[in-house]
């Protein structure tokens, strides 16, 4: 058996099957592994049992005899009260001594080396990878993982990413495949605020956006919020400006993600200003009406401030 086959990685509990982790686990199905999943919402579990993933009746079941535990949860709390059970015994009491937890939700940082040194006292191992790529990445199997994790755990997880993703980057121990994470969406929710207002300058002092978009793709403001996700209709067409901001990457992940990164920001000490800045703009997009909408649909409230 090669270390790279399906049979090699043992069985995984997929644990959250829901927008990602549903399409994830139908991949690493069609790939050959043995998958059982669970969620706490019974039409998430339907859902999946219908694409074809087979599904247990608790979490705790799913996870005995696993030799992952694989987890795509919506937040920090839920993957820590998952692991230590609350009322009840938890995921980390439950499993076989020297499971690997693979964490592959966006959590915060504190909260993920949390999660992995909990992992470790009970005997286990431990990794995050969190993704970028959206429902289409993980539909498609081309997920970017930013991973955490000790060099020995790698070659364990490496199979499966590499089904459900094109691209791992290895950022170094626990914690630090979230840490990478929130850094690029830190500065990928300035990048998008500071795109849309040049556009909006750009739109008051006369410019056409086809103009401006052509000097910054071309010029020292290129950036990915421009060229690939452009909040003005016109001169990228993939871009959700061009169908209304339709997600794409929707205001209220972005809000979450920039929390997070506020968080870190706040417990490493960094005197930021623009992060911090971008999450409150994020919060009130999202709580006005954004959460649905794609983020670069930022640029409608700065014209609505704008007069425009
Ligand atoms: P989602 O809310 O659709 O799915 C999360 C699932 O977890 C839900 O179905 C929920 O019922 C289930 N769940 C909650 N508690 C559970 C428990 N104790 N046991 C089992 N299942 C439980 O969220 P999503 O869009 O799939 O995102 C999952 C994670 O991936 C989040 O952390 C998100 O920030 C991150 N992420 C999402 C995207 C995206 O485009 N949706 C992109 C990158 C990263």
């Amino acid at each position: 058996m090669s270390e790279k086959s399906p049979a090699a990685a043992g069985r995984i509990a997929f644990l959250g099957l829901g927008h990602m982790g549903e399409p994830m686990a139908v991949n690493l199905i069609k790939a050959g592994f043995d998958v059982v999943g669970f969620d706490v919402v019974p039409a998430a579990m339907d859902a999946a049992a219908k694409a074809g993933v087979p599904c247990a009746a608790s979490a705790i079941e799913a996870a005995t005899g696993a030799h992952i535990v694989l987890t795509m949860f919506p937040s920090g709390d839920i993957l820590l009260d998952a692991y230590r059970g609350v009322g009840a015994p938890g995921l980390l009491e439950s499993a076989e001594p020297n499971t690997l937890f693979l964490d592959c939700s966006t959590i915060d940082v504190a909260q993920a080396r949390e999660a992995a040194a909990l992992a470790l006292a009970a005997g286990h191992r431990s990794a995050d990878a969190p993704v970028s790529g959206g429902v289409v990445g993980a539909e498609a199997g081309t997920l970017t993982f930013m991973i955490g994790a000790e060099e020995e755990d790698l070659g364990h997880i490496t199979p499966l990413l590499e089904v459900m993703g094109k691209k791992l980057v290895h950022c170094g121990g626990h914690g630090a495949g979230q840490a990478a994470k929130i850094c690029n969406n830190m500065l990928l929710g300035i990048s998008m605020i500071g795109a849309a207002e040049a556009f909006v300058l750009g739109e008051k002092l006369g410019l056409s956006h086809q103009a401006l978009f052509d000097v910054i793709s071309t010029a020292s403001g290129q950036c990915w919020s421009v060229t690939t996700n452009c909040p003005v209709p016109g001169p990228v067409p993939t871009s959700p400006a061009n169908r209304d901001y339709v997600p794409g990457f929707a205001g209220a992940l972005m809000a979450k993600d920039l929390g997070l990164a506020l968080n870190a920001v706040e417990n490493a000490g960094v005197a930021a200003e623009l992060g911090p800045m971008a999450a409150q703009i994020y919060r009130k997009f999202a709580d006005e009406g954004g959460a649905g909408r794609d983020f670069s649909g930022i640029i409608t409230e700065i014209r609505d401030r704008s007069g425009s």
